[in-house]
């Protein structure tokens, strides 16, 4: 299968090769690259988020999807309003006990493969709630891609962890925390 693609995008030079032609000129030539590169590099630019938004964190949620901050240029911009049809769980705020079994379901109703976003220090690691009824962390019921810390977070940390995440998905170049 030949495909035209930018090699900054591809995860290492292994996925990549070129026939034909010679020099720079690749005009006419033909690019050959893996196919799990190609569905991959599809996968990171065409997230589908679902926001299960419980706090305060969700003014700044609201803040990045706006048009200032504008997460659409990475291709996530457009939330589902079923789990069905989102691979991209954003966790966003401060998540209780009572709240939990309800997350765990949401997260079992996406299909595979799915990525999750634990979005402030709340949702996190329970943030400043130290009591009986906050989930010290949301990887205490779902597994977790990627931690933004802050409370809330600034827009630049949220684009930040989106493409963190991009990086995981197309090939674990990132080292994530
Ligand atoms: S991290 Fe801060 S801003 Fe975000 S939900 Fe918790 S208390 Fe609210």
């Amino acid at each position: 299968m030949g495909v035209m693609y930018k090699q900054s995008e591809l995860s290492s030079a292994d996925d990549l090769s070129i026939g034909g032609g010679s020099g720079n000129d690749l005009a006419g030539n033909v690019l050959l690259t893996k196919v799990e590169a190609v569905v991959n590099w599809g996968r990171k630019f065409s997230l589908f988020q679902y926001p299960f938004v419980t706090a305060c964190c969700g003014m700044e949620f609201m803040a990045v999807n706006a048009p200032q901050h504008d997460i659409a240029r990475y291709g996530c911009e457009v939330p589902r309003f079923t789990p069905r049809q989102a691979d991209l769980l954003m966790v966003v705020g401060t998540v209780t006990h009572k709240n939990a079994p309800v997350l765990k379901r949401i997260y079992e109703q996406m299909a595979e493969p799915k990525w999750v976003i634990a979005f402030g220090a709340c949702a996190s690691t329970g943030g400043f709630y130290d009591n009986y009824a906050t989930v010290p962390g949301i990887d205490h019921i779902i597994p977790v891609d990627v931690y933004i810390p802050g409370c809330p977070p600034r827009p630049e940390q949220i684009q930040d962890a989106i493409q963190l995440l991009m990086d995981k998905i197309q090939g674990g170049r990132a080292e994530l925390v």
